[in-house]
């Protein structure tokens, strides 16, 4: 964004509590690789420059590309500056930070949509025999007791952790809810160079039948391994992990899953079918259809008959819980009434329903792609254009 407002003569600073790339340098664990291969960390002018475009990035290397980006754009970024209250003031907004304020005709809230993790409100009953993490709080499987680990929900941080714990020992049980199901390649070609070919991935907001079920989807259910390797439960269970429901309740020192775990897996199935449905479709009328291997079809995902429905959590069996339940943005610090009941900010495309504020970042702001790092690009520039749209608009009113 900052790029783009500099691309127009806009006048701003960025205000970062941490450093550049905060959230990349302090709450992701140890193995993370980005999952998008290295060609989509495009960014405003930047194409991906590396040697390696189909690999995927450790985080430090996210680090890295970002502080180098931040450089190279020369970003007024402020470091070490915790925004602590947004409010109206006059025709703008007051900026209180702990570095002193700031006044300014518009914000772009760009503090991210994953801040917190999002833990049931039943975790507070778990027997204290257990230990709880969060993905924001696990690092990598050796700093966990010895024993059984529950991971909670089974989407892309979920399958990836489930999968290295498994893989130290210790025995993993997954809890399913809904999930999206990917394979991460599909005819010899990544599964997001498809996506990104056949359009999926620009879809708009404002093209989709339901756009705030949309913005709920999960993560799909893939990894950036150097060996391209699929994730899936059908892996997961391949290597020994144990599936069962949502963990829907604590009763007692008993773990409740939802005996909904063959529905939910059946609904991924049929999903993912969709999706190859969309890139064959693609593959024959952009004339590829010939030059990639031929479709396919993947093995519905194997669920246990009957699935377990509960767990005495103070059996021993499970000495560790990681929710891997998803997150949700921080607002607390935005005294500006825009929030929804759920504490998201109303929007329009990132428009915000505050006069010249901005929302980007987030779950499928104006595009699918939208809360991936490649889709803040053409975001930021659709969002800079009505920004400087409002500040043309707001000079010629007071002319
Ligand atoms: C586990 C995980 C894996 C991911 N993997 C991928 C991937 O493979 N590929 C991909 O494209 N995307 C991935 N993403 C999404 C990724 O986070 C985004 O693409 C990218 O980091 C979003 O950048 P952002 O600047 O919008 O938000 P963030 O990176 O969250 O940055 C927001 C910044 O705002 C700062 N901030 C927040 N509140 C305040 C405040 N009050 N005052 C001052 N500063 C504040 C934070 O310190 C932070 O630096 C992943 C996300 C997660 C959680």
């Amino acid at each position: 964004m900052s790029r783009c407002l500099s691309d127009r003569s806009i006048d701003h600073v960025v205000l970062e509590r941490g450093e550049v790339a905060n959230a990349w340098r302090t709450e992701r664990w140890d193995s993370l690789r980005l999952l998008t291969p290295n060609w989509q960390c495009r960014l405003p002018g930047s194409p991906y420059g590396g040697d390696d475009p189909d690999g995927f990035m450790t985080a430090s290397e996210v680090v890295d590309v970002m502080a180098q980006y931040a450089k190279a754009v020369a970003a007024p970024v402020h470091t070490g500056t915790t925004v602590t209250s947004v409010r109206r003031a006059d025709d703008g907004y007051l900026v209180v930070t702990d570095q002193g304020e700031w006044r300014c005709e518009t914000v772009v809230l760009a503090s991210g949509a994953f801040n917190v993790p999002r833990v049931p409100e039943f975790a507070s009953a778990l027997p204290p025999s257990v230990a709880t993490r969060t993905t924001m709080t696990y690092h990598n499987p050796h700093e966990l007791d010895d024993g059984g680990v529950l991971v909670v929900g089974a989407s892309a941080s979920g399958v990836q952790i489930a999968h290295e714990i498994q893989r130290s020992g210790r025995p993993v049980t997954v809890a399913v809810g809904e999930h999206v199901r990917g394979p991460r390649m599909y005819r010899g070609r990544d599964i997001h160079w498809w996506m990104h070919a056949a359009g999926v991935l620009d879809e708009r907001y404002d093209e989709v039948d339901d756009i705030v079920r949309a913005r709920r989807v999960p993560s799909m259910q893939i990894a950036g391994s150097p060996d391209r390797a699929t994730f899936d439960l059908n892996a997961l269970t391949g290597i020994g992990v144990q599936l069962v429901g949502k963990f829907a309740a604590v009763s007692g020192t008993r773990a409740q899953f939802s005996g909904s775990l063959r529905n939910k897996c059946a609904l991924a199935d049929l999903k993912l079918g969709r999706l190859l449905d969309t890139i064959d479709e693609w593959a024959i009328t952009s004339g590829l259809d010939d030059s990639v291997p031929p479709p396919h079809r993947f093995e519905p995902t194997r669920v246990p008959e009957p699935p377990r429905l509960g767990l005495d959590l103070a059996g021993g069996e499970i000495r560790t819980i990681i929710w891997a339940t998803g997150y949700r943005p921080d607002y607390s610090w935005l005294d500006v009434d825009v929030l929804d009941a759920k504490s998201m900010v109303r929007h329009d495309g990132g428009v915000a329903e505050s006069p010249g504020m901005y929302v980007i970042g987030m779950p499928f702001l104006r595009r699918r792609k939208s809360s991936f790092i490649d889709g803040a690009c053409d975001d930021a520039q659709d969002l800079a254009g009505h920004l400087a749209a409002f500040l043309d608009g707001r000079a010629a009113s007071a002319r």
